[in-house]
């Protein structure tokens, strides 16, 4: 049993080489990619649904590598920890406002767009000055883009973040706070930040159905109410159904975000849903 183990360390250990190797070259890729523009903007639609009208949507990054597609959630990970995610979140907004602005020029209305912005920022003190930079630029409204960042548990962050939330305020900007629900101090930031928006995890979207008795639906339901009276708007992420759609209005929530109105889009097909508007 002893040398059966031993074997074990010694192909754990290759195993760990052999990643970090793979980590280094993923990283090396990376600060290439954004020079050869390998990265590319979706946009996901947002829709009101009391007159089934598109009113925002976020922007939702996807890397073409070689014409393979990589999605963020086998990258943006490893980017934090390498703190690469800030070049490439500041490379997501100004493509926004570069679309933002051929929108504009060619005589449509566009709707708010959220971006996102990893809590890598955190440590950031220009965070907020390089935002308006960026947007500036682009001579894009500041109310024309939203900042999503994710909730934390860390107090020092809380106070940071409360430090951006302000700045982003004065400045025009929206906040919405990320995945909302999933993370161990949601209500302690919510007591302290006052943010715009709230965007509903996906998790609690999944497990909704008709039953008002239900565990999940009775907190599900709280959070809705509980917005309402801070005066915070709420969206809900990853509705896939009808169904889903008329327990959330039920609930009172009639700002969605799923593939049962749209998945994320390419800019030309997300600028044809905004000369339409309706759905
Ligand atoms: P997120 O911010 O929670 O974004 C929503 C994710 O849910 C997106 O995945 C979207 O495509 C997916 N989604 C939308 N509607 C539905 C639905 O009806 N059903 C299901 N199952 N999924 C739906 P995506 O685009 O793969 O992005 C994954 C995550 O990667 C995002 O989660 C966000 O945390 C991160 N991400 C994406 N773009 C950026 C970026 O530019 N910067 C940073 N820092 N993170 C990003
Ligand atoms: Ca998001
Ligand atoms: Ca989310
Ligand atoms: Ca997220």
């Amino acid at each position: 049993a002893k040398s059966y183990s031993r074997t074990n360390v010694v192909y754990y250990n290759k195993d760990v080489e052999h990643k970090v190797i793979e980590h280094k070259e993923f990283c090396q890729k990376f600060k290439n990619a954004i020079d050869k523009n390998e990265f590319y903007v979706l946009y996901q639609p947002k829709v009101y649904t009391k007159n089934n009208t598109l009113y925002g949507a976020e922007a939702l990054v996807r890397w073409n590598n070689d014409g393979k597609v990589i999605y963020p959630g086998d990258f943006v990970e490893i980017f934090e920890k390498e703190h690469l995610i800030s070049a490439l979140d500041f490379y997501v907004l100004e493509q926004t406002c570069r679309d933002l602005r051929s929108w504009l020029d060619n005589g449509l209305e566009p709707v708010t767009v959220s971006v996102n912005f990893s809590n890598d920022h955190l440590g950031d003190d220009e965070l907020v000055d390089r935002i308006i930079a960026i947007v500036d630029k682009y001579g894009i409204d500041h109310h024309l883009i939203e900042i999503e960042m994710t909730e934390t548990v860390d107090v020092y962050e809380i106070n940071r973040l409360l430090t951006y939330v302000n700045g982003l305020h004065k400045n025009g900007f929206t906040v919405a706070i990320d995945d909302f629900g999933i993370g161990y101090s949601s209500l302690l930031m919510l007591q302290n930040i006052s943010v715009d928006v709230l965007k509903i995890d996906k998790a609690f979207i999944a497990e909704l159905t008709g039953d008002a008795e239900k565990r999940e639906n009775i907190i599900l339901r709280h959070i809705i109410n509980m917005a309402e009276e801070l005066g915070v708007e709420i969206v809900a992420e990853g509705v896939e159904t009808d169904e889903q759609r008329i327990n959330l209005t039920d609930m009172h929530c009639h700002r969605i975000q799923g593939y049962f109105y749209d998945k994320p889009l390419f800019t030309d097909a997300f600028r044809l849903r905004l000369s339409a508007k309706t759905y």
